[in-house]
């Protein structure tokens, strides 16, 4: 089947009714395509019965979205680019210039006749989901929102990606995946965020423990919350179970004068240590003090692999600063390859700040040319806003 050229048509504003189906039986992807702009759409149902090379398939987006869509060739298109509505970028929680995949479904049958009827989440195996929850999903963390990690991100889809998704793989070579990952780097390198991103694009379930939070509670609780916490990710496996500042959970039980710290590391050891490989759930732990943990939880079986997320070179800044710059109106002084030579010792979390500081005194500046008084902004002033070197230059400095 030649799929150099295709069209993908979503049905036109009829975007609130759309499915995205979860959990799909894939065949074998056709090929990887780059999203260009909507541009040379046709109306879809027009077509239909038009073009005998109208293909039922179904496109595979990013954190294991997918769609079911007609392709259809245009001759217009370059190789390996695919046009899509915003709609169905949105669907497919993808933006311009992603690539994505393309599958072929043949099992979808020709519809004669279609009714529609009010969402209805009772198919077993299948998750409708709304509009709304879409729109909130869409927000959600991805890979590609984490810059300066790509050696990470490659041990993490070795690590956590693969055993979460297809156990099957360890199983059957007679490995254990690995329960327990350490990330250990200085604060805003973005351990959080990865986290999240991992559970996003795995679709695993995620829970998140605060070490401090969880050690402040009643005395008493904390390790039953711990075992709670433990309970509900194997109930909703596959799951990633997030320990933030493990190092106040866990610290080194020599060195902590506290009973209930040298109970809840025992605990800890404990529901590690009972964890079934095939139950799915890994356990991810976050510090930046990794030689604080108590040396037992970095044992073989428990928080055995280790992952450092360091202060990002430039290439990662630039990265960072592309991520973060994304939907900001740029100047066109702005020379993001100088912002990020000049911000050297910085970390994601600075450069996220850096940005939006800069925004911020893009707003100043146009501050006396708005009329406070009136409700409404002059549609000149909104038109000229655009974030220039200057208030990068500012924002460094500051
Ligand atoms: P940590 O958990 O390491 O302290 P976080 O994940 O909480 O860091 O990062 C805080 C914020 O800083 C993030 O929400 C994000 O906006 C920004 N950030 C940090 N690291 C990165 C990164 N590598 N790429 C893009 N943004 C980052």
């Amino acid at each position: 089947m030649n799929v150099d050229e295709f069209i993908s048509l979503g049905v036109q504003n009829e975007a609130k009714g759309s499915l995205l189906v979860k959990r799909f039986v894939l065949g074998d992807a056709l090929e990887s395509m780059r999203i260009v702009d909507k541009h040379g759409i046709r109306a879809a149902l027009k077509c239909v019965g038009h073009f005998y090379n109208l293909i039922p398939s179904e496109v595979k987006g990013k954190k294991r979205s997918e769609a079911l869509l007609l392709l259809l060739q245009d001759d217009s298109q370059p190789d390996n680019y695919i046009c899509m509505t915003k709609d169905t970028r949105d669907n497919l929680r993808v933006r311009l210039g992603d690539t994505v995949k393309v599958y072929p479904c043949e099992s979808v049958k020709l519809i004669q006749e279609l009714a529609m009827f009010p969402i209805q989440d009772t198919i077993e195996g299948i998750q409708v989901l709304t509009r709304e929850e879409v729109d909130k999903d869409f927000g959600g963390i991805g890979y590609d929102d984490i810059g300066g990690c790509r050696k990470q991100l490659a041990q993490i889809m070795e690590l956590v990606q693969l055993p979460l998704r297809f156990p099957a793989l360890y199983e059957n070579l007679g490995v254990k995946p690995p329960k327990g990952i350490l990330l250990y780097g200085p604060p805003g390198t973005g351990k959080t965020m990865l986290a999240r991103a991992i559970a996003n694009e795995t679709g695993a379930f995620l829970l998140v423990i605060n070490g401090p939070e969880l050690m402040s509670k009643m005395q008493g609780e904390t390790e039953s919350n711990l075992r709670n916490a433990f309970e509900e990710a194997e109930k909703n496996a596959p799951s990633i179970v997030f320990i933030d500042e493990l190092d106040s959970i866990a610290p080194k039980r020599d060195k902590s004068h506290g009973e209930v710290e040298k109970r809840t590391v025992s605990q800890l050891l404990t529901l590690m240590d009972g964890m079934k490989s095939r139950n799915n759930v890994i356990v991810i732990g976050a510090t930046n003090r990794p030689n604080s943990i108590d040396q037992a939880l970095r044992r073989f079986g428990r928080f055995d692999r280790e992952l450092e997320m360091g202060v990002p070179d430039k290439v990662g800044r630039l990265e960072i600063l592309n991520i973060h710059t994304k939907n900001m109106r740029l100047a066109n002084d702005v020379d993001l390859e100088k912002v990020a030579s000049e911000t050297h010792g910085c970390v994601g979390a600075d450069i996220a700040s850096l940005c939006t500081d800069a925004a911020l005194q893009q707003i100043r500046e146009k501050l006396p040319q708005i009329d406070l008084d009136s409700d409404k902004i002059d549609a000149s002033v909104l038109a000229s806003l655009e974030v220039t070197k200057d208030n990068f230059d500012w924002a460094i400095k500051n």
